[in-house]
């Protein structure tokens, strides 16, 4: 990380979509570069535009598949689009291109189309602050829509796609998805659910536990939104059309309710959240080896001192640290 980074000039030529630039931005959240905080601050102005859709679903349910087909749709309306593939259960991609996954081969080479992959294990609260920051790249650099593919499985993928403007959660026909998906927390985070493999027997009946379970999950004022069930077949593109309608159902109702305005504040909030807990954690790190927390631990060990007195002192110390213009 020696290299010094002209910031002005990078976030220049990732607003005039270079994909370079993206790719080296994305890179440096990946690597939770010190000098992030002046390229969000000179990135800032140029976002707030992208819709942003996140994609959740099992291994092999057919996300990637579908993420490539919804490029082609969106491709087809004109619209600049990216794709961000998180795993949170790797320490690195190295910002790779995604290119090399045969289901985006077909969009490697469109200059409408940034695909970015981005790990982040191993850094203390990175999903929650690494991902509004990739996807502010990639909105900075003109994307008109981001998919948000998650890659894995767990709690953390839920996190990512639910954070997203509207979120789509996939199952597959067989496989005891319906009941897994009521386990894993996932029927309430959907706004659109794709029952996809719809070739395959039985997605009919998925569909129908799905709508089941959905109704049974609801309590909704008039103009709430009621997600919606659609069956596709990712691989030859049947249904596409209709997905996309309800995404941008979705989207329509959301702009119209502040929904949209609502979810993006939540997001944010949880960005700082991250951000600052993560400032804490290094700070107190650097305190704890220090003579005071040694002291009071001593002391609270000891029955001296209470532990919340000590807690009390500890977090004036972090503000110390804070205002030292050394440190
Ligand atoms: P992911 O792990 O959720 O990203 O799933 P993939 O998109 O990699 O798909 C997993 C496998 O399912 C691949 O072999 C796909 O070709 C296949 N697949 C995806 N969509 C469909 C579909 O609609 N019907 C059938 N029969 N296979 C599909």
């Amino acid at each position: 990380m020696g290299r010094t980074v002209d910031v002005a000039a990078l976030v220049a030529a990732a607003a005039q979509s270079s994909p370079r630039a993206v790719a080296r931005l994305v890179s440096l959240i990946e690597d939770a570069h010190p000098v992030l905080r002046e390229v969000m601050a000179a990135l800032a102005p140029y976002t707030g535009r992208a819709r942003v859709i996140g994609l959740t679903g099992s291994p092999g349910v057919g996300k990637s598949t579908s993420t490539s087909a919804l490029v082609s749709a969106f491709r087809g309306k004109g619209l600049r689009v990216g794709v961000l593939a998180v795993d949170p259960s790797s320490p690195f991609s190295g910002g790779a291109l995604l290119g090399d996954r045969i289901r985006m081969q077909e969009h490697a080479t469109d200059s409408g189309v940034f695909i970015r992959s981005m790990a982040t294990r191993g850094h203390l609260g990175g999903l929650a602050w690494a991902t509004p920051q990739a996807l502010r790249v990639l909105d900075a650099a003109g994307c008109d829509v981001v998919l948000v593919e998650t890659v894995g499985v767990g709690q953390s993928e839920v996190e990512v796609a639910g954070a997203a403007d509207t979120t789509v959660v996939l199952l597959a026909p067989g496989m005891g998805d319906g009941i897994q998906a009521a386990k894993a927390g996932i029927l309430e985070i959907g706004d659109v659910f794709v029952v996809n493999k719809a070739d395959r027997d039985g997605a009919d009946a998925t569909a129908r536990d799905l709508r089941h379970m959905i109704s049974l999950g609801e309590r909704r004022e008039a103009d709430d939104w009621r997600p919606s069930v659609i069956k596709t077949v990712a691989v030859t593109g049947v249904g596409v059309d209709d997905l996309v309608e309800a995404l941008d159902k979705h989207h329509e109702w959301a702009l119209r309710t502040g929904a949209l305005a609502e979810r993006r504040r939540q997001r944010a909030a949880a960005e700082i959240e991250a951000i600052a807990l993560t400032d804490v954690r290094r700070r107190m790190g650097d305190l704890r080896d220090g003579d005071l927390v040694q002291m009071l631990a001593q002391d609270v060990a000891e029955g001296l001192r209470d532990p919340y007195g000590a807690a009390d002192l500890v977090l004036e110390g972090l503000e110390a640290i804070q205002r030292s213009p050394l440190v």
